[in-house]
Formats: C-alpha cells, sequence, structure tokens
C-alpha cells in the first residue's frame, strides 16, 4: 500500500489524481452562512456601508500541503490553512482546529466570525483562523508533533507575536500550542511565547485560559437568563459538545444550581430529566473519551436530542448543527451559542418566530479569545495577573459587551446577533476607513 493510500484510509484526502479539496469546496455552507447575516446587518450601518465588501473578502488566504513521516515510514500528505479575514483593527487571531472534515470554506467563515467577535467585545484583533484537515485521533503522539511543527512552519510566513496569533479550537490543546510556540520560536532563533495562546502556564500561558469560553458562556447566559427573569437555579440545561466549551460551561451551570438534563457528544447523546452528575460525567468523558457508556443517565437517539424540552441550550460542539431540518423541534427559552456558526440563518428566523432568544456565538463565546488577549498581553509584559484577576476582567468584559449588545437589540427591535453584528461591524468599517486604502 502507498503512502498516499495510507493517507486515504485514515482521512478523506482526495487521491493523488483528484484535485486538493480547496479548488471543488463548495463556499455554500458556513462562509455563505456568514455572507447571509452581513447582509442581514448592512441596512444599519449607515454611510460605512460602503466598505461592506471589505467584510465579504478574507484579506488573505493560505493553503498549504503538510507532509508527514507516519510511524510506519511510508508519507502522508494532509492540507492545511491559515486565513486571515481582516486585520483593520489589530493583529490576526483566531484558533487552529484539527478535524477529518475542516474545509477552505469552513475556515474562511471561521476566520470572519474571529473578526466579529474580536470588534464586538472590542480587543484589538482582527479575525483570523486555520485548520488541518486530519482525524487526530488516528494519529500517534508524534505523528501529531510531526504535523503540528510541518503546519506551523509552512503557515510561519504569515504569523508572529504582531501580525497573527493562532490559539486552541476544536481538538487542539495546550500541547499542541506548546508544539506551535516552540516550532515558530526555533526559526525565527528566540522565544517568542506571544506568538500563540492557549499555551502551558509554564510557557507563558494564563491562569484561566483553559477554562475562559466556557466560563464566558456562563456568565453571558446568566446575563440572558436575568433579562428574561428566568432563575438559574432552577434552570434545565442541555449541553451539545461536551468539550473545552461545553464540559467547563456544563459544569458552571449545574455549580450555580441548574439541571444539567441531557448532553450529546461525538460518541452518543444521554438524557436524565432529574439532572446529570456532571462531575462525574466529566470523569468518566476523561477515561472513556466520550459521554457514551455513562451509567448516570438513560442512552438517546442522537436525533431525540433536538426534541429535549429544556430552559437552556448550549450547542458547543460544531457549525449548523441548528439548521433548517430541527429549529423547529427545539423547545427553549435561550440558546447560548458556546459553537461558533450553530445556528444557520434560516434557523435563526425559526427560533426568533418561536421567542427562543438566540445569544450569538460572537458575544457568547469570546470569553476564550478575551482571556487569549490577556495572555498575549502578559507575554508581552512578561508580568502575570492572579487567576481571580483574570476572572474579574473576563466576567467584566462579557457583561458589558452583552449588555452593549442587548441595549442596541431592544432600542431597535433586532436580533441579539444582528445588533452584536451592527456594533462589531461598525467598529471594523470604522477602522477600515480611518486608516483609508494603500497605496
Ligand atoms: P473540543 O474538541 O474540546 O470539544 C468538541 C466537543 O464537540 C466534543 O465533546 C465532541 O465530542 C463534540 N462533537 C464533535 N462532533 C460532534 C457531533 N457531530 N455531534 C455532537 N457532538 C460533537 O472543542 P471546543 O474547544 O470545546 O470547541 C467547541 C466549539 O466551540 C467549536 O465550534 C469551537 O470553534 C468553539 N469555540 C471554542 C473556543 C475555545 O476556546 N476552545 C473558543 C470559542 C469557540
Amino acid at each position: 500500500m502507498s503512502a498516499q493510500q495510507t493517507a486515504l484510509n485514515d482521512t478523506p484526502m482526495p487521491s493523488q489524481h483528484a484535485l486538493p479539496s480547496y479548488l471543488h469546496a463548495d463556499l455554500l455552507g458556513p462562509w455563505d452562512s456568514y455572507l447571509q447575516q452581513i447582509d442581514r446587518v448592512a441596512p444599519y450601518l449607515g454611510s460605512l456601508s460602503r466598505w461592506i465588501e471589505t467584510l465579504k473578502r478574507p484579506k488573505r488566504i493560505l493553503v498549504v500541503d503538510v507532509p508527514i513521516e507516519m510511524d510506519n515510514g511510508t508519507t502522508a500528505h494532509f492540507e492545511g490553512y491559515r486565513v486571515q479575514h481582516n486585520t483593520s483593527r489589530g493583529p490576526g487571531k483566531g484558533g487552529v482546529r484539527y478535524h477529518q472534515d475542516v474545509t477552505l470554506s469552513e475556515v474562511m467563515a471561521l476566520s470572519a466570525w474571529m473578526s466579529i467577535k474580536n470588534a464586538a467585545v472590542n480587543v484589538p484583533y482582527g479575525g483570523a483562523k486555520g485548520g488541518i484537515r486530519v482525524d487526530p485521533r488516528k494519529l500517534s503522539h508524534s505523528e501529531l508533533e510531526r504535523i503540528t511543527r510541518r503546519y506551523t512552519s509552512e503557515i510561519s510566513i504569515i504569523i508572529g507575536p504582531n501580525t497573527d496569533i493562532p490559539a486552541t479550537d476544536v481538538n487542539t490543546n495546550e500541547q499542541v500550542m506548546a508544539w506551535m510556540m516552540d516550532t515558530y520560536s526555533m526559526n525565527i532563533g528566540h522565544t517568542a511565547t506571544g506568538v500563540v495562546t492557549g499555551k502551558p502556564i509554564s510557557l507563558g500561558g494564563s491562569l484561566g485560559r483553559r477554562e475562559a469560553t466556557g466560563r464566558g458562556v456562563f456568565t453571558v447566559g446568566c446575563e440572558a437568563a436575568q433579562r428574561i427573569r428566568l432563575d438559574i437555579a432552577s434552570a434545565r440545561v442541555a449541553v451539545q459538545g461536551f468539550g473545552n466549551v461545553g464540559g467547563v460551561a456544563a459544569r458552571l451551570f449545574a455549580e450555580a444550581g441548574a439541571k444539567l438534563i441531557a448532553v450529546q457528544d461525538h460518541t452518543g447523546t444521554i438524557y436524565r430529566p432529574s439532572s446529570i452528575d456532571v462531575h462525574a460525567l466529566i470523569e468518566h468523558v476523561a477515561i472513556q473519551g466520550g459521554i457514551a457508556g455513562f451509567a448516570g443517565a438513560e442512552p438517546l437517539r442522537n436525533d431525540d436530542f433536538w426534541d429535549i424540552e429544556s430552559d437552556i441550550l448550549i450547542p458547543a460542539a460544531l457549525e449548523g448543527q441548528i439548521n433548517e431540518q430541527n429549529a423547529s423541534r427545539i423547545q427553549t427559552k435561550i440558546v447560548v451559542e458556546g459553537a461558533n456558526g450553530p445556528t444557520t440563518p434560516i434557523a435563526d428566523d425559526i427560533l426568533r418566530e418561536n421567542n427562543v432568544l438566540v445569544i450569538p456565538d460572537v458575544v457568547a463565546n469570546a470569553g476564550g479569545v478575551t482571556v487569549s488577549y490577556f495572555e498575549w498581553v502578559q507575554d508581552f509584559s512578561s508580568f502575570f495577573w492572579t487567576e481571580d484577576e483574570i476572572n474579574h476582567r473576563l466576567e467584566r468584559v462579557m457583561r458589558e459587551a452583552f449588555a452593549s449588545v442587548w441595549q442596541v437589540a431592544q432600542e431597535n427591535n433586532l436580533s441579539v446577533r444582528t445588533a452584536a453584528y451592527c456594533i462589531a461591524c461598525k467598529r471594523i468599517l470604522m477602522a477600515r476607513e480611518m486608516r483609508g486604502l494603500y497605496p
């Protein structure tokens, strides 16, 4: 069996003679959802709307071949991406995703959502995102290190502490960030901790970063609940995705007294109306790699997850999960988007008609990038803050961002998403206008 065939069996890579996936990437999907979201906000941008094309085109797209030697001595090729959507307000910032289904269109959308998010919470960054089309669960530890180092070398021509700062995302973690930081540093000849965020604490990482996104989801979820007079202490919570974001958010809601009644991840769905023991589930997932087989709840068919009645639903897995097919079945009061792009524009409309309050990703999951910003600031100053200071500052940023977005939504009778886009797009386009075009 050839090396190409080995890679083909492990991942949905095209064969030697097929076109690379980015050449036939359909630009529908997440990128199209993002464009529709921009079209919806355009009427509210006043004279700044003349710059709107800026938001519809990524500034820079890099597609790289990532060849690595596999443990069995063969060579496999993987496709990697880094997209810088916009840098009008500062360096590009956004995570790196390892997933077998990653496409260029998806990374473009994720990079654009980072531009909007960073502007919505007013951290001084543009938007960027990266990814490798690989199932990391099928790689050994040393193969994972090799793919990370080669990918980092390939994209090092456009990343850097002042230009574009990657971070963790789906299936990437502190170890991956440590390898990325080391590779970049080796290439430039000195240690540059500020090139990535989400690093281990011992390498310039920030206290509180690991939990920051889930904590932000919780903070914003509580703010939203308060606005509609929903008592968190008796709320029923359902979570899709029990990883870094969903797992932490579920634990914080449960610790505040809420009942975690349903969880879904890539291994299955579980349900217990009287509440799932979140700490026992976290322990189970740490050992088993997923929620399947957890004894403290009933297994459900995956599709039935969308019929479960709850007060707060947290999609914290992948994009496009709440769509035309399932949106009308959702019986909840608030959707707090932990994932990026989990709700399609059509589903957004259905939920709004059904009086479901949607707190959009660009605000709800901004806690991660906010503490990434704190990490970057700490790295530059080589002065590190306490976890209490970080959580306190994070909560303040999240509460203030939520309050501004809520006010714009109420005053103009807009969805919270369109209100957030309104604030964010104005900030980006104002920067664009003030900087002017070069040359
Ligand atoms: P993760 O890898 O830690 O967890 C992902 C979770 O989603 C896992 O529980 C996995 O089992 C589940 N999942 C995967 N495919 C699924 C499927 N088809 N159906 C149901 N569940 C599935 O990733 P994460 O860091 O928690 O990221 C989750 C989402 O949050 C992504 O959209 C990511 O872009 C977004 N996000 C993450 C951060 C961060 O700081 N990690 C910040 C902002 C946004």
